[in-house]
Parts: structure tokens; sequence; C-alpha cells
């Protein structure tokens, strides 16, 4: 192991990420047999809705505590609209770039619900989701581009039939969703994961 991981220096062995910290999410099942891992999934999220790094009184991350079944739904109004959801992602990037992994790449999180991508149901069985700590109404940081960039490039080395489909979940489930939203920059994105392969 390099002593410091570098973004250019992000792996996927066995379905986990180098360069992120595990946190194992309850939130996932097996994907579907013989499934191929072929579409990336954009997503923000915030807890509460536009504030970012907030905490419980246990020191988790709202959004972590969400993915693990941790939340305290009594701890903000807002959470009692998402209450019981059991919901996940492969990865969430904070606002300063850091990576946490809840459910292995292999595995089938669940980050897109009701949703269908170029005609096909269920993009949970076939996607891999990222979630970025963002808001449809803010941009995003610079760090989490870079992180996001290095990622998505090692995800195609890994999965490389995921490199034709990169798509947001406003796309995947439109009219019911609206995230990452039109303050993500696709043409950013795009040219910096092109400029790492
Ligand atoms: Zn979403």
């Amino acid at each position: 192991m390099p002593s410091s991981i570098t973004p250019s220096s992000m792996t996927i062995n066995g379905g986990l990420l180098s360069a992120a910290t595990w946190l194992a999410s309850p939130n996932f099942n097996n994907r579907p047999d013989n499934t191929t891992i072929d579409t990336i999934v954009i997503h923000n999220i915030s807890l509460p809705p536009d504030e970012f790094g907030a905490c419980g009184t246990d020191g988790v991350h709202y959004v972590k505590a969400l993915f693990t079944n941790q939340l305290d739904w009594a701890a903000h109004p807002y959470f009692q609209t998402i209450k019981g959801a059991e919901v996940s992602a492969h990865l969430f990037i904070e606002r300063d770039g850091t990576i946490t992994q809840l459910v292995n790449f292999n595995d089938r999180a669940w980050h897109a619900g009701r949703s269908s991508y170029l005609g096909r149901p269920e993009c949970n069985d076939y996607s891999i989701g990222i979630e970025l700590e963002g808001s449809d109404f803010v941009s995003f940081t610079s760090e989490q581009y870079d992180t996001l960039a290095a990622v998505i490039a090692a995800i195609y080395s890994a999965y490389p039939k995921t490199r034709r489909h990169l798509t947001g979940h406003s796309d995947i489930a439109p009219g019911r969703k609206t995230d990452p939203g039109d303050y993500f920059e696709w043409a950013k994105l795009r040219s910096m994961v092109a400029k790492q392969l």
C-alpha cells in the first residue's frame, strides 16, 4: 500500500474502491444472476436538505446515518418525511472529496428506486450509484469533481461496460427526481474523466 492515496492511484479490487473508507450499509441485496454492471448513476443528497456536513448528537454524519439505518428520525422535521426509508448508494462523496463506500460494487445498492434507463427498468440491478453531498441549488466543489472524475475512471477500468452509460437520477426517474440538478456540470465532469483514461 502506498503511504498516501492520490486520485490517480484509485483502484477497485473485489468490488471495493481503494481510496474509500468502508462503512457497511445493510441496504443492499444481490444483483440478478448474470447481470452486467454497465451504468453509473449520479445523485445529490443533503440532510437536512441544503445543509452540508450536519451530524447527529452521536457525531455521525446524517447522510451516513441514513444509509446505515441509524438516522434519528426525531432529530429534524424533514427526517419525519423520510422516516423508515431503507436506502443506500455504493459511494458517498462529501464536500471535501472524502469518499465513503457503503455497498460493494458487485452488490445491488438501493439508490435509484422506480427507474428506467434506455427502456430498461430497475436501474439498481445493473448500475453503480454515486451520491454527492449537495443540492439542486448549489454548485458542487472542485474537490468533488476531482474525486468523482478519478472514481469514474477507476470504475470504467474495473467495469468497462459502464463507459457508455453515465447518467443522472433525474434522467432515469424523470418527474420524480431532480438530482443531481442543474448545477451539476456534466461537460466538465466528462472532460475531466477523459483526461484520466
Ligand atoms: Zn438521487
